[in-house]
């Protein structure tokens, strides 16, 4: 059976080599007689692999020593109440400033209302959410246990190229950011990051897995509410083992960082060589849109997202149809899943379409997407 390309915003398609791997290892992993699910997560098996999973982690995205890796559950809305619990009390004011591009970081500030003052600093929702405010015009609080900001919006499709320095803009605050949709497609800056967390589906592996990067000087300061499984101190001694964790999501992300490590573009390798990868496969797209007269993303271009590329066919009267019941809309969908090109349709909040294009998002998908895009265009 051909494998569709599937442009999901998460889960999302998943490297195929991986999925055979596990495939093969599902009833007996290594010679132990046992899948990988069936096994204690305190076994020497299930140790070596979580093991080899943090450590490869480490070398594809040069997280320094001195920073935690976590392997927690509950998702990344789960964690918009967690990172609170844990860092808000770091000063008495619990002060948190949150700069808010899109649905996500809007969530992410609602949601920490609820443990401390939480404080939008900066807010492109007049824009509709298809610019970043520049770094020079937050208004940082000068008393912040930390300012957190969603590096990729994976609805609205604006990414951060760069993250801000904290430090020049005058704030001692650790920032705090969402990767959740463009974890591992990019280097991380870890000299201006304090904590960094993410769910897993989109390019690490199955849902119900959570990434926490967490910089050592930051842990302890855990609010009394905190539940013990989520307090990040308490889960770093732990070795993330404070209670049973998602062992085979810990291990599918495994074998997608030894994927990762093994992808060459040039003389890259890595997440260099799969970064590569993604800004010909994002600039690919974004030519096709910008160059047609039918598609139409409105977002800056000097923010637009690698990894989520929303966009929106034009009616008759030039405007972008939002509705995904519309007959153009309905036409476009159809055609493409015909084609193998599935799940197009747009964040329900936003309308229109929307193409992820993550890591195991090959280029042959992203030509095939462009091919079907001028096609339908040609035909009307
Ligand atoms: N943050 C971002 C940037 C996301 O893309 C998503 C999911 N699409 C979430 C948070 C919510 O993640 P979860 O469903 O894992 O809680």
């Amino acid at each position: 059976m051909a494998r569709p390309y599937n442009f999901s915003a998460g889960p999302a398609t998943m490297p195929e080599a991986v999925l055979q791997q596990a495939a093969a290892e599902m009833l007996d992993w290594h010679g132990t007689g046992m899948g990988v699910m069936e096994m204690s997560h305190r076994s020497t098996s299930f140790a070596a692999i979580a093991e080899q999973a943090e450590h490869d982690l480490r070398t594809l995205l040069a997280i320094p020593e001195h920073f935690k890796v976590l392997f927690s559950q509950g998702g990344a809305l789960a964690h918009n109440a967690i990172v609170p619990m844990n860092l808000a009390g770091r000063r008495p004011e619990r002060t948190m400033d949150f700069v808010v591009t899109g649905s996500w970081s809007q969530k992410s500030a609602q949601e920490a209302a609820r443990y401390g003052a939480a404080r939008i600093v900066a807010n492109t929702a007049d824009t509709g959410f298809t610019t970043l405010p520049d770094p020079a015009s937050w208004r940082l609080s000068p008393d912040a246990s930390y300012v957190h900001l969603c590096s990729n919006e994976t609805i609205h499709g604006v990414e951060f190229h760069t993250l801000p320095d904290l430090a020049a803009l005058g704030s001692d605050a650790p920032l705090v950011i969402d990767f959740s949709s463009h974890v591992l497609s990019r280097p991380v800056d870890w000299s201006r990051v304090g904590l960094a967390y993410g769910g897993a589906q989109k390019n690490i592996g199955p849902a119900g897995l959570t990434l926490i990067v967490v910089r050592e000087d930051l842990l302890g300061h855990a609010l009394p509410i905190c539940p013990s499984v989520f307090d990040y101190r308490a889960l770093a001694e732990a070795g993330s083992m404070l209670n049973t964790p998602p062992t085979y999501a810990i291990y599918i992300a495994g074998l997608t960082f030894q994927w990762l490590l093994a992808q060459r573009e040039g003389n890259l390798s890595g997440v260099a060589a799969i970064e590569a990868r993604n800004v010909a496969k994002a600039q690919r797209l974004y030519e096709a849109i910008d160059g047609s007269s039918l598609y139409i993303n409105r977002v800056d271009p000097a923010c637009r997202s690698r990894m989520n590329i929303p966009f929106f066919l034009r009616g008759d009267d030039g405007q972008p149809l939002r509705d995904p019941a519309h007959p153009r809309n309905a036409a476009f969908l159809r055609g493409a899943q015909a084609r193998g090109l599935v799940q197009l349709k747009g964040h329900k909040s936003l309308g229109g379409m929307r193409a992820s294009l993550y890591n195991a998002m090959p280029m042959a998908g992203v030509e095939a997407l462009v091919d079907y895009m001028r096609d339908f265009e040609r035909q009307g």
